[in-house]
């Protein structure tokens, strides 16, 4: 076998990326892994060399081979200038923001951010003298009204966490860079492989890895992905900080890598069906999933996005909270737990009514998400089927 090329290497499309990305055989001995590189001393050659550290790898804190090799795959499918890693899909959205903000800034979040987000907004940024303003997903251009002169970052999420409004994200991005301020998303949702973040105007994109790049519930880790302009800073603040991820949890991040578009596929498969049979239950007063015709977000999701992820919501007829309880309690094959993207289905109820500030969330009845997984779409119908047998005696 012949090493790849450069000139080969630039030419693959992007399932033979997948496969090759941060890979050098030659340097783990012939194995196909980059394997767990563990460590926190770095030995150097001598004195001058320990002093001026001018080696690639000089402490834990700052990278290894196994960090590198996903950083490198990562960058290449997010099209950014470089990836820094962090233990948790949340500390990725903390470094972000404390990459963008100072004392005395303004910031935009979306009313549908994932919900710990805003509590760090609403904590730790206000304790440091940075204002938070929620707007509502939709507002698209209408963000102009909001801008302020101090306004120096905008948090995005499409679609919204629970709630999956599409937001126009490049209309957002002109706005804010026409005013010097910076682009944040949160891509959890569609990853790069279905929404290109940095060829629509978002300057630092994030990803809590924890979902579909682990896709087996397993492990905890945060990416964020920057274009030119901000990857520079983002480096030296996630380098500060010092909150590596893991070196067991990047390895199985990788590893989770080789198969995340096929998992990624089947998931869109498999939510589609469940969503359209959904559509078809008396049960059920609508469907929310931006990959259906007939939702809100459907014209813009169809615009910028290349495939949905197995997560979406539905909202009940009005029905009593006994009879919500009794769907989920006896669902023996979704799994009642937050989180998702793993090949295990899950449902959680959930009402945006209890955080939204900007917007209100009135669904017209009870609201449940799913994370479809990877089991037999007719054993899951089943499965909801007896859920909602259980709802109508109960109500
Ligand atoms: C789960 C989630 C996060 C946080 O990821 P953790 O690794 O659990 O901290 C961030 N954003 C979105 C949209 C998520 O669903």
């Amino acid at each position: 076998m012949t090493k790849l090329t450069d000139e080969t290497r630039a030419s693959l499309r992007r399932r033979s990326r997948l496969v090759h990305l941060g890979r050098d055989s030659e340097q783990s001995q012939g194995f196909i892994n980059v394997p767990p590189f563990r460590g926190s001393t770095v030995l150097y050659p001598d004195v001058a060399t320990l002093t001026s550290r001018a080696q690639r790898y000089t402490y834990g804190t700052h990278g290894t081979p196994t960090t590198d090799a996903l950083c490198a795959a990562w960058t290449d499918i997010s099209g950014a200038a470089g990836t820094v890693l962090a233990p948790t899909g949340l500390a990725a959205i903390v470094v972000a923001l404390m990459t963008a903000l100072g004392a005395g800034d303004h910031v935009l979040v979306t009313d549908s951010a994932y919900a710990p987000a805003r509590a760090f907004a609403n904590g730790t940024l206000k304790r440091m003298g940075i204002e938070t303003t929620y707007y509502d997903p939709c507002i698209g251009h209408g963000i102009k009204a909001l801008m302020r002169p101090n306004t120096r970052a905008v948090l995005t999420e499409s679609p919204g966490s629970q709630s999956f409004e599409i937001q126009d994200v490049p209309a957002i991005a002109e706005v804010a860079h026409a005013r010097g301020a910076c682009v944040l998303m949160d891509n959890t949702w569609a990853t790069p492989l279905f929404f290109a973040p940095h060829a629509h105007g978002v300057d630092m994109a994030i990803e809590a890895g924890t979902k579909y790049l682990s896709g087996h519930s397993d492990l905890l880790i945060g990416l964020v992905s920057a274009n030119e302009a901000w990857f520079r800073r983002l480096h030296r603040t996630v380098d500060q900080m010092a909150i590596p991820p893991g070196p067991e949890d990047v390895f199985l991040a990788l590893r989770g890598l080789r198969t995340m578009e096929l998992r990624l596929r089947e998931a869109e498969r498999q939510g589609l069906a469940l969503a359209r049979w959904l559509q078809g239950r008396p049960e059920v007063f609508r469907v929310i999933h931006p990959a259906l015709p007939d939702d809100p977000g459907h014209e813009l999701w169809k615009r910028d996005f290349s495939g949905s992820s197995g997560l979406f919501s539905i909202v009940l007829k009005p029905v009593s909270e006994a009879a919500v309880a009794a769907l989920l309690d006896g669902l023996e094959l979704f799994g009642l737990g937050y989180s998702w993207g793993g090949y295990e289905s899950l449902a959680v109820p959930f009402d945006c009514t209890t955080y939204r500030t900007a917007t209100q969330w009135a669904p017209g009845g009870p609201a449940i998400r799913f994370s479809v997984g990877l089991e037999d779409i007719e054993d899951l119908k089943a499965d909801l089927d007896r859920g909602f047998a259980r709802l109508r005696a109960t109500s």
